[in-house]
Parts: structure tokens; C-alpha cells; sequence
């Protein structure tokens, strides 16, 4: 099976060349994003990698900090809050 990677190339050399350029670089360990990090970019300003850390260190943390402020019929229209 051959995989035509003519329509990739090109969209990675010019994301390279983007990156250079604007200097896209993650806020956490300033590295160049790469082509394939760049939906993650967008989102959080950070390479693949950081952001799925940041995600992964936000989910395992527990919910220490109940909020004080909220209180039944208060949150109206955020849904159900997962536990
Ligand atoms: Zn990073």
C-alpha cells in the first residue's frame, strides 16, 4: 500500500516555516511546535506534550477547594457537575 504523503509535506513545510517565523514556541518549555502539536498550540499556548501534562496534573488533582459561593439552584444551566 502506498501512502500518498504529497499533500503532507507541504502543509508541514509551511507550518515549519510559520513556526519559524512567528516564533511559535511553547510557553512552557519554549520548544518549536511541531506540525503535529498544533491543535494543541492553539488551544493552550503549549506543545503536545506540556498540554497533555497540564490536562493530565488538572484531572488528577483533587477537588480540594470546594467553592464557598455555590450553592443548589445557583449554577443554573451548567448541567449536572461530574463528581
Ligand atoms: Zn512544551
Amino acid at each position: 500500500m502506498v501512502w500518498d504523503t504529497d499533500e503532507i509535506e507541504p502543509a508541514v513545510a509551511a507550518w515549519e516555516q510559520k513556526a519559524q517565523c512567528e516564533r511559535l514556541r511553547c510557553r512552557v518549555c519554549a520548544m518549536r511546535i511541531p506540525y503535529g502539536d498544533r491543535d494543541a498550540y492553539f488551544r493552550t499556548k503549549m506543545c503536545g506534550y506540556c498540554a497533555h501534562q497540564a490536562e493530565k496534573k488538572e484531572s488528577d488533582t483533587p477537588c480540594r477547594e470546594a467553592d464557598p459561593f455555590i450553592s443548589p439552584g445557583f449554577a443554573g444551566g451548567s448541567g449536572p457537575i461530574a463528581a
